[in-house]
């Protein structure tokens, strides 16, 4: 998952999953401008969040509802049996899609999942394939994945990993050329991790930081994230959204196992599914009075951030970084 301890709003029933971990709150894109999945101007491409029935994990991290819990045989066969009918309505497609798989639990450890993600990254109309992940498992599948498409968004969770474990993947996958971003959750017992984390990643690496759910941050303390993700502001506070214009539900939705469409992960109203031809695209302003994730308020169109992260919305790196 990506990297925030909030459910939100009908996570556990409406928005068709058990809750919202790391991965809790964790974004498409062409190569240049707003050009990423979804970006302005961009036809009839469209981006998905998708979200299946997995819902497990390795990791124990005290802010998540996911933490070493464990799925049964049924749920991963239901799981995988979803994904694969999710990749082959992707390739069966006729126009550009970019995909973020957002899993409740970690994707990666699952075969099904590198498998996915290998595969769609090979497809000409596939422009993007990512993944929120926490980087616990092996990355030699990526050779067989077309680096041009792949990408992965990379969560640190100090204490549930060895901080040189962890800075070993992100060279490691600096090395293969994979494009990724790492983050971290902004509590104050991360701070002196994350500087160190941004003092050694490569350059090039984007470090985000996502506000940690119900914190109030001082301005100094703001100042200190700052400094780590110079783009924390956006973070910071929950975007007031109601009535405002906002691309889900038209060129970005959330499609669960079943192929359920909802306009993003966080309204609940059910749009149509995706393979029984009832979804229709349709533009229409935000339902919700706050938007505090990532993945749902890159997409809010006041907040201006497809021109940040133009090119890189879904993997959440930022335009020429
Ligand atoms: S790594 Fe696992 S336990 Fe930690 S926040 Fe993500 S899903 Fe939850
Ligand atoms: S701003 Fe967009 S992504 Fe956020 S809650 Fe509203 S509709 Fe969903």
């Amino acid at each position: 998952m990506n990297a925030r301890p909030r459910p939100p709003a009908g996570a556990l029933s409406g928005a068709g999953g058990p809750g919202d971990g790391e991965h809790l709150c964790p974004p498409a894109g062409g190569p240049s401008g707003a050009g990423g999945p979804g970006g302005s101007g961009d036809g009839d491409h469209l981006s998905i969040l998708y979200r299946g029935p997995l819902a497990s994990c390795d990791y124990d991290c005290p802010y998540c509802p996911f933490a070493k819990r464990r799925d049964s045989p049924e749920r991963l066969r239901a799981d995988r049996a979803a994904l694969e009918r999710f990749t082959g309505w992707v390739a069966g497609r006729d126009h550009p899609v970019s995909v973020l798989f957002t899993p409740w639990g970690e994707g990666l450890v699952r075969s099904w999942y590198r498998r996915a993600m290998t595969g769609l990254s090979h497809l000409p109309h596939v422009r993007r394939v990512a993944i929120q992940t926490n980087l616990s498992s092996r990355t030699d599948w990526l050779a067989g994945a077309d680096l041009g498409t792949l990408a992965l968004w990379a969560t640190y969770h100090p204490g549930q990993v060895d901080y040189g474990r962890f800075l070993g993947r992100c060279r490691d996958l600096a090395g293969r050329g994979v494009r990724f971003s790492v983050g971290v959750v902004g509590l104050p017992e991360h701070l002196e991790q994350a500087r160190r984390l941004r003092a050694d990643l490569p350059e090039g690496v984007y470090l985000w930081v996502n506000a940690a759910e119900g914190h109030l941050y001082t301005d100094a303390e703001a100042d200190d994230w700052t400094a780590i993700d110079p783009l924390f502001r956006h973070s910071r506070f929950p975007h007031r959204s109601a009535g405002q214009a906002c691309r889900t539900g038209d060129s970005v939705v959330s499609v669960d196992g079943d192929g359920t469409v909802r306009r993003c992960h966080f309204v609940p109203a059910v749009l149509g599914n995706l393979y029984d031809g009832t979804f229709r695209r349709r533009v229409r302003p935000c339902p919700a009075a706050l938007c505090d994730c990532h993945i749902g308020y890159v997409h809010l169109e006041p907040t201006g951030l497809y021109d940040v992260f133009g090119g890189g919305v879904l993997e959440r790196i930022p335009h020429g970084w």
